[in-house]
């Protein structure tokens, strides 16, 4: 894996160049940690149209949105999806924000991104994180009832409904 290449005054920076142009380690980087390519997808089977849900892989943490043990998650996930530079501008179900996706189609990262505003927790204030925002697989139940219907609005968790109806 190579390194974050170091600033040169003149160059911009990595997060602005193209992404054939990234080292491994810049690849990594440009991640802004949201965890909404870790949630679960339906696929209206008739339209073929994509629904997030609520519901998160087992692995993440669904506290901070993180992967539990992303190095070997293909131990854990098998299907785990490996973005790579060829596909990031091409997969249906990654979110608008996804620095991957903006990237690939020439875009700049918004002002929360960590890279640019130097703030990791900036993307949960900014509500794009799913921190704290789902459920994992392991207790959903049928995922069917967890679609979210109008685009990437998360809706709360069955244990936070409860304790509201409390
Ligand atoms: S959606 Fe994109 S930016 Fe967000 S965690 Fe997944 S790969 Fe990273
Ligand atoms: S294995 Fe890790 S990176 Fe892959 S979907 Fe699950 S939480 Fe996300």
């Amino acid at each position: 894996m190579g390194a974050v290449k170091p600033e040169n005054g003149n160059d911009p920076p990595f997060w602005e160049q193209p992404l054939d142009q990234l080292s491994d380690a810049e690849w990594e980087a440009l991640c802004d940690g949201c965890g909404q390519c870790c949630t679960h997808k339906l696929e209206d089977a008739d339209t073929g149209e994509i629904y997030p849900t609520d519901v998160s892989c087992r692995l993440l943490d669904t506290c901070t949105a993180r992967c539990m043990d992303y190095p070997n998650r293909k131990r854990h996930v098998p299907d785990c999806l490996q973005l790579t530079r060829e596909t990031a501008g091409t997969l249906p179900w990654l979110p608008d924000s996804c620095a991957y996706r903006l990237r690939a189609h020439g875009k700049p990262l918004p002002e929360w991104h960590y890279l640019v505003c130097g703030d990791r927790e900036a993307v949960k204030r900014a509500g794009v994180s799913v921190a704290g925002r789902v459920i994992s697989e392991d207790e959903a139940g049928p995922i069917e009832e967890h679609a979210l219907i109008e685009g990437f609005t998360l809706v709360q968790t069955p244990d936070e409904d409860e304790d509201e109806d409390e």
